[in-house]
């Protein structure tokens, strides 16, 4: 019987010290470590930005025909990203999941997916999920919805998460309904929000409320004057 081997290894620092053993779960970061093994540095500076080194996993979700993970790399067009997934039509792009904001259709066309590009559109890399809002999609009905989810991920030990996100998530969607008198208990929530938590996630919340009060101000109007303006174009729009 072969012996087994062992699973977490310890090793030692360039200048000798020795290294805990640590324990890799992010499936990136393990496929990124195994590439550097196996081609060395050199190549896998041949990727991606001097800032933002080697390939990236890209996940491309929504209004796609091939929705999946993407080999990729940052400095890539976020328009040639979507095209590999065949998007379909779209408003706007959630970009780095629920701790990040939103890109309108012309800002995703324009674009590259790198830290420094996103973060001047209140954005970031994220969990490397780009979610493609559809041209037939209410996008204020899909931010309620991803905030609907985010307030049953607290863990329960900050107040900022336990209170904080479920009650943002609930102004927001009462918002969506047409409550105008929700909007200002919404930012007041929105400023004391960020910043918060042990692990920030509701600070990501606060940024990805932000983001789509950003992007979707228009459709948020609309609703609170009774009306849903989704199955909008912004390429039709644009091209008249
Ligand atoms: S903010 Fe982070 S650490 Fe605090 S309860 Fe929420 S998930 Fe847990």
């Amino acid at each position: 019987m072969s012996r087994s081997r062992p699973l977490v290894f310890g090793g030692k620092y360039a200048e000798g010290r020795r290294l805990r053993p640590t324990l890799v779960l992010n499936a990136e970061t393990v496929w990124r470590v195994s590439q550097i093994a196996r081609n060395g540095p050199r190549w896998f500076r041949s990727f991606g930005t001097p800032t933002e080194p080697g390939p990236r996993l890209v996940t491309i979700a929504g209004a796609v025909e091939h929705p999946g993970v993407i080999e990729s790399a940052a400095g890539t067009p976020i328009a040639k990203l979507l095209r590999q997934a065949s998007a379909a039509p779209y408003q706007a792009v959630s970009v780095g999941g629920l701790s990040s904001g939103f890109l309108s259709g012309p800002e995703a066309e324009q674009l590259r997916w790198e830290s420094t590009v996103l973060m001047s559109h209140g954005c970031t890399i994220g969990s490397g999920v780009l979610r493609v809002i559809g041209a037939a999609e209410c996008p204020v009905e899909y931010v309620a919805h991803t905030l609907e989810i985010a307030a049953g991920e607290t863990a329960g030990q900050c107040g900022p998460c336990m209170f904080g996100v479920p009650a943002v998530a609930s102004d927001f969607a009462a918002v969506v309904a047409g409550d105008a008198g929700r909007v200002p208990a919404l930012r007041q929530r929105l400023g004391v929000l960020s910043g918060r938590g042990a692990c920030h996630f509701p600070d990501g919340v606060a940024q990805h409320i932000a983001g789509a009060l950003r992007v979707f101000g228009d459709d948020l109007d609309a609703h609170l004057a009774g009306r849903c303006v989704a199955d909008h174009d912004w390429r039709t729009a644009n091209a008249s």
